[in-house]
């Protein structure tokens, strides 16, 4: 599915985010920026330990919560990995929705700052973070729809989705929002 939104064009896919010929990749990464399993796992077994070794050495405090840093991308075909941390789901009330938001939009400046034409997220928080990916759609979504409308890039925000589940909500979601 695709819908244009100014210059830009957003974009979502099902299948493996670690196999896309993009100039960066989102992890979702933990705080510690220590790798894990999921997609963050994947990334890392697809990059190389020379990854792990560049998170440990320039970032050895990791990340917090709502943030998002580059390193290079190694045995990845992207250009860089945006390491991204988002929320644990509490329910709700714990500022979730913000804090997503938030290491999206942190991600598409560092692409804007990495001249990065096109970027790929997964769906963070959805996973080991149990994020309800209804939610997660919806926040993720318009805070891509809200940057590309006012910065009018990067050329390319693509959605790499896991599931087909996942897949469908995000897709619900963007079909309103087109319309
Ligand atoms: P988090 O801890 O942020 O929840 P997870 O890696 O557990 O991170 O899950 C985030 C999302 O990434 C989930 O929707 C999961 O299905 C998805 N995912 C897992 N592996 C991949 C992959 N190789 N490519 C794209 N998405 C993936």
């Amino acid at each position: 599915m695709l819908v244009q939104f100014g210059e830009s064009r957003l974009e979502l896919a099902q299948g493996d985010i670690t196999t896309q010929q993009v100039d960066a990749i989102v992890n979702a990464a933990n705080s510690g920026l220590h790798g894990g399993g999921g997609v963050d796992g994947a990334i890392h077994r697809a990059a190389g330990p020379e990854l792990m070794q560049e998170t440990d050495r320039v970032y050895p405090d990791g990340c917090p919560t709502g943030e998002a840093v580059a390193t290079a991308a190694y045995g990845l075909p992207a250009k860089f990995v945006f390491h991204a941390v988002g929320p644990i789901w509490r329910g709700g009330g714990q500022n979730e929705a913000d804090l997503l938001g938030s290491a999206y939009c942190r991600c598409l400046e560092l692409a804007v700052q990495h001249n990065c034409r096109s970027i790929a997220f997964p769906a963070i928080s959805t996973g080991v973070y149990g994020y309800p990916i209804d939610l997660a759609a919806e926040t993720s979504l318009a805070v891509v729809r809200d940057f590309l409308q006012e910065q009018g890039r990067p050329e390319l925000v693509r959605f790499v989705l896991f599931s087909g589940g996942s897949y469908g909500a995000f897709a619900r979601v963007l079909e309103l929002m087109a319309n």
